[in-house]
């Protein structure tokens, strides 16, 4: 039972606020419920509340006595969760709310995803305006929606919508550390049109597959050095077509799933000379071993499987050929740099992530990362050319801009400095290589906004697995009182 979870667990309106809008289903893009609930609760609070188009709050507290004059200071959260279950729960997320439960020092939900990223984060700002004890500036607590499907909320922010120039985000997932940055990030599609002519004489037709690799997200794991699929089987038949002389003819390839994902399989149908097959199969069992030697660690079952395949379509021409295998050769993959100023964090990356091919053309999806806007175009740019030169139309997605970090932040400064005062030793600063909502809400509302982004400790977020430390979100929630206050 929730109200048995949380019975005696401190700071008592915190998870007063937790247990209410557990009750209020809210996955992603069903958050009407939860927003009506902000608003008459702020309403209730004596507090003024306004809304955007697309379904955004922010609740104005104003300054305590003597603290008028203070810089507006905007909370932000995302009131929209994830909603996963287990296999054998039955469970019905427009309809019924989060049970949870305790486990030691965890809250934990039964089976399905417990939406502490980010209701925590709400709870905690519900609590933080609630309370007239607290004598801090001007607050203004952002409520976004749809941070976890689209980041649709923070991406329709109106200019004016805030007008703090200090921001605190409540969305991260490791009590003690502050985040101070993270990557931005674009799509780059080319679609490199084909001819193809009738595969003749006798040939042996054959699916060669790239199998057994971790793959992984395209940010948080591109630093690892796992193998892509997709370079792995170009490696491939371009071993085997050096081992035909040349006589290799390729029908489709198709490889990865997702943008954001570096991709574990990749396949591509050949045809070669049928007096050549041993050496084509000869020259994919090296390629085996040379990507066993080289990946062994990472990536310890990587397979080259070769299966005969009956009857080939008609196959790329010479020229299409050259193109395809050329261009899927020369595209970067992996990280481009590491940052200079934060130990460990990938600034620059780019991923080949998807591969299709249709009857006029072979289509390659890669994705741009970086904390450096000018880096993410740089690299973008590099990714582009590649495809130009191989005869490709380039298709750039939008994308969306990163949260540079800047390491003499004010707010950065403030942010460190309380939490030695509170806990007695450093907070670590750190930027993650993939999307927050920062970034894109300064971006909106014209920059300039110094933003830092700190949370409880979540574990297994975005799975039934996830669970926030109780003790964690007393540690967080006291931080955050302190550091409003001293900011006024
Ligand atoms: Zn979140």
């Amino acid at each position: 039972m929730n109200e048995q979870a949380i019975q005696g667990l401190k700071p008592e309106r915190v998870w007063h606020y937790f247990r209410e809008i557990s009750a209020i289903p809210r996955g992603s893009k069903n958050e009407k419920a939860v927003l009506e609930y902000i608003k008459k609760t702020a309403a209730a609070m004596g507090l003024k509340a306004k809304q955007d188009k697309v379904g955004n709050v922010v609740v104005n507290k104003p300054a305590g006595p003597g603290k008028e004059g203070s810089p507006n200071v905007v909370l932000q959260v995302h009131v929209d969760m994830v909603c996963e279950k287990n296999r054998d729960v039955q469970h019905d997320f427009l309809k019924e709310g989060i049970k949870f439960h305790r486990e030691g020092n965890y809250i934990k939900a039964d089976g399905t995803t417990l939406g502490s990223d980010d209701g925590i984060g709400v709870a905690s700002l519900l609590a933080l305006l609630e309370d007239k004890t607290l004598v801090h500036g001007p607050i203004e607590g952002l409520f976004t929606i749809d941070e976890e499907t689209g980041l649709t909320g923070a991406n329709h922010i109106e200019p004016g919508f805030i007008t703090g120039k200090i921001m605190m985000n409540l969305d991260s997932e490791e009590e003690g550390v502050l985040y101070i940055g993270c990557a931005g990030g674009l799509d780059t599609t080319m679609t490199i049109p084909v001819k193809r002519k009738a595969v003749t004489g006798k040939v042996a037709v054959m699916n060669v597959m790239i199998r057994g690799l971790k793959g992984g997200h395209s940010g948080v794991d591109i630093h690892l050095g796992r193998a892509n699929a997709i370079k792995l089987l170009t490696r491939t038949l371009m071993a085997i077509d050096a081992s035909t002389k040349g006589k290799m003819r390729l029908v489709s390839l198709e490889g990865g799933s997702k943008h954001n994902a570096i991709p574990r399989e990749a396949e591509a149908v050949i045809a070669v000379p049928a007096i050549v097959e041993s050496k084509a199969t000869k020259a994919a069992a090296e390629c085996a071993a040379i990507f066993k030697n080289a990946f062994g660690t990472t990536d310890p079952d990587v397979k080259v499987v070769v299966e005969k395949v009956k009857k080939a379509k008609p196959a790329l021409d010479d020229k299409s050929k050259a193109a395809v295998l050329g261009a899927l050769d020369a595209l970067p993959h992996g990280v481009i740099r590491m940052s200079s100023d934060i130990p460990d964090l990938v600034e620059t990356s780019t991923n080949v992530a998807v591969l299709k091919t249709a009857a006029a053309g072979v289509t390659i999806v890669t994705s741009q990362r970086s904390s450096i806007e000018s880096e993410k175009n740089m690299i973008a740019s590099q990714v582009a050319s590649v495809g130009r030169i191989a005869g490709a139309k380039i298709k750039p997605s939008d994308g969306y801009p990163g949260w540079q970090p800047n390491m003499s932040s004010a707010v950065l400064g403030k942010g460190k400095e309380v939490y030695r005062n509170l806990y007695g030793k450093e907070p670590s600063v750190k930027a993650i290589h993939a999307g927050l909502e920062c970034g894109i809400i300064n971006d909106r509302v014209g920059g300039g906004v110094d933003t830092i982004s700190f949370g409880p400790t979540i574990i297994g977020p975005h799975s039934p697995d996830e669970r926030v430390a109780i003790d964690s979100v007393e540690k967080f929630y006291k931080y955050l009182t302190e550091i409003v206050k001293s900011v006024a």
